[in-house]
Parts: structure tokens; C-alpha cells; sequence
């Protein structure tokens, strides 16, 4: 039987050397949303992506993605890693690291067809980058790259899409491009799953979240998980960041979320 899990965390730790960066975490995101994953800084965060990435073994558990190993299905995801490491000391221009999206692991010196470009292109315009096409990527700035990024993920055409905070750097107008995009794939049926660590914008921006501080706090739809106790427990007591969230979701509540854009 199909199942309709995105992903299944079972019980997964991760240590690197001594330090234990997520304990014994478990829980599942459904098909089909965008998932915010938020905690702390050093609450293990990248470390859940990058293990659900296969690029850090866990010490115990498991991982499932669309009911399989990573290896049946790496094809089907992109992964858009934290900014900082990333080397642009490497020239290449804009449309080139766009179509490495395109890039099959199982063919790499297969040469990218007219099609490939065509999807390219298409990408950025989606992101706003297309007049960029021909630039030096290490020339832009951070909210050009990450839109270019985000280009290259959709080029990838694939079916979930995991982010480690994007909107980190960058313009008010790149952050809203960029859920706009966001909440198109989820409207064409694919998932999202995005690392912030901004919790004021967390209600309005996701539909489930998962919330770590090395362990599990919660998961589960936004409101069932921000609540004042839960982020207590993740934040501790900062508490002006607990009424100001209190705010937000009270905003949020409104039917506004619910209104389609084809109202306008
Ligand atoms: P977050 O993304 O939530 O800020 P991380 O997953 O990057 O947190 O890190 C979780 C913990 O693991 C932190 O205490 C961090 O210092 C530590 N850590 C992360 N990467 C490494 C590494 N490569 N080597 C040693 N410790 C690491
Ligand atoms: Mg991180």
C-alpha cells in the first residue's frame, strides 16, 4: 500500500565526535506541505538534513523518504544546502549552475539537451533571474545567488524540495519571491521542507512543523505545535519571543491564509 509519509524519522541520533547533535528523534511530515523545521541556534537543524541527505551517518535509527531508502529515491529530491558552504570561488555563470540541476548522477558526461536549457531558462524566469543568465554567480548578490539557487532546485523537477535557511541575508522581495515559488510546488502537489530560524514568520510561512532542540520538542500541524509551552521548551525562557509568536498566530488565525490568489 502507498503511504502517503513523506518522511519517517525513527529514533535517530547523531553525534559528531563527542557531541551529540540530535538524540533519539522521532517523528513523520505528510506529502504534500511546507514543513518548517525550527529551533534554536546549534539545536541540530542542518544536522537532521544533512543525515536525511545520507551526507551524515547516524549513530542509531533511520530515515524513510517516500517510503524507501534514500538510495531508491535521491533522484526525487533537491537539496539546497546553508549558504556559507558553498565555494563561489568556482567561475561559472548563472545558467551553469542552473543546469547542473540537470545533471543526472547516473549519466554525468551525457551533454545537456536543448530541452535541459529550455528548463533552465524557464527556472529563471520563474525566480526573477533571467535577464542574469550570463553573469558570474560569485558577482551577485547574496539574494541574486539564493534566487539562483532556488533556479537550480527547480530545474531539478523534483518531487520535494529541502532548503536550509533560505531566507537568511536576503531582501524582503527575495524572501516573498521565493515562498511565492514555494507555495506554487506545494499547489502542484510536491513538498517542501525548509530549515528558519525566524519563529515570528513560521505560522504564516508552513503548515507542519517540526521543532528541535537536539531532542524532539514537537511536530505536527503549526498551531498544534506553537504553542507557549513547546517553544518554552526549545527557546527556554525568552519570553518576549513567546508573546510576540502569541501575536503572530492570533494575526494568522484570520481567514486571510485561507483566501486563494484568484480572488484578487
Ligand atoms: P543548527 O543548524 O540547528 O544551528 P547544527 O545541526 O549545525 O545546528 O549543529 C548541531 C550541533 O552540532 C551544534 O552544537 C554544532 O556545533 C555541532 N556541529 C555541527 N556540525 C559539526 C561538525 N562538522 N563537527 C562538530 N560539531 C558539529
Ligand atoms: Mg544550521
Amino acid at each position: 500500500m502507498q503511504s502517503d509519509k513523506l518522511i519517517s524519522v525513527h529514533n535517530l541520533s547523531v553525534a559528531y565526535e563527542r557531541k551529540t547533535a540530535l538524540w533519539s528523534v522521532d517523528f513523520d511530515i505528510p506529502q504534500g506541505v511546507i514543513c518548517g523545521v525550527i529551533g534554536p541556534n546549534g539545536s541540530g537543524k542542518s544536522t537532521l538534513l544533512k543525515t536525511i541527505m545520507g551526507l551524515v551517518p547516524p549513530v542509531g535509527g533511520n530515515v524513510k523518504i517516500f517510503d524507501s531508502n534514500l538510495k531508491h529515491v535521491r533522484s526525487r529530491i533537491s537539496y539546497v544546502p546553508q549558504r556559507e558552504s558553498v565555494d563561489w570561488e568556482f567561475p561559472s555563470s548563472v545558467l551553469d549552475v542552473v543546469l547542473m540541476g540537470r545533471y543526472n548522477p547516473k549519466n554525468l558526461f551525457k551533454r545537456t539537451t536543448k530541452l535541459d536549457k529550455e528548463i533552465a531558462l524557464n527556472s529563471l524566469e520563474k525566480v526573477g533571474m533571467l535577464s542574469y543568465k550570463d553573469r558570474q554567480i560569485g558577482q551577485l548578490s547574496g539574494g541574486q545567488q539564493q534566487r539562483v539557487f532556488l533556479a537550480r532546485a527547480l530545474a531539478q523537477q523534483a518531487d520535494l524540495y529541502i532548503l536550509d535557511e533560505p531566507f537568511v541575508g536576503i531582501d524582503a522581495s527575495t524572501e516573498e519571491a521565493i515562498l511565492a515559488v514555494l507555495t506554487e510546488l506545494k499547489e502542484q502537489g510536491k513538498s517542501v521542507i525548509i530549515v528558519h530560524h525566524d519563529i515570528h514568520t513560521c505560522s504564516r510561512y508552513f503548515d507542519y512543523i517540526v521543532l528541535l532542540n537536539t531532542r524532539l520538542v514537537a511536530h505536527g500541524w503549526k498551531d498544534e505545535v506553537l504553542t507557549p509551552e513547546n517553544l518554552k521548551e526549545a527557546y527556554g525562557s525568552q519570553l518576549t519571543i513567546l508573546s510576540e509568536v502569541a501575536n503572530e498566530l492570533s494575526k494568522s488565525a484570520s481567514p486571510i491564509r485561507e483566501k486563494s490568489y484568484d480572488d484578487k
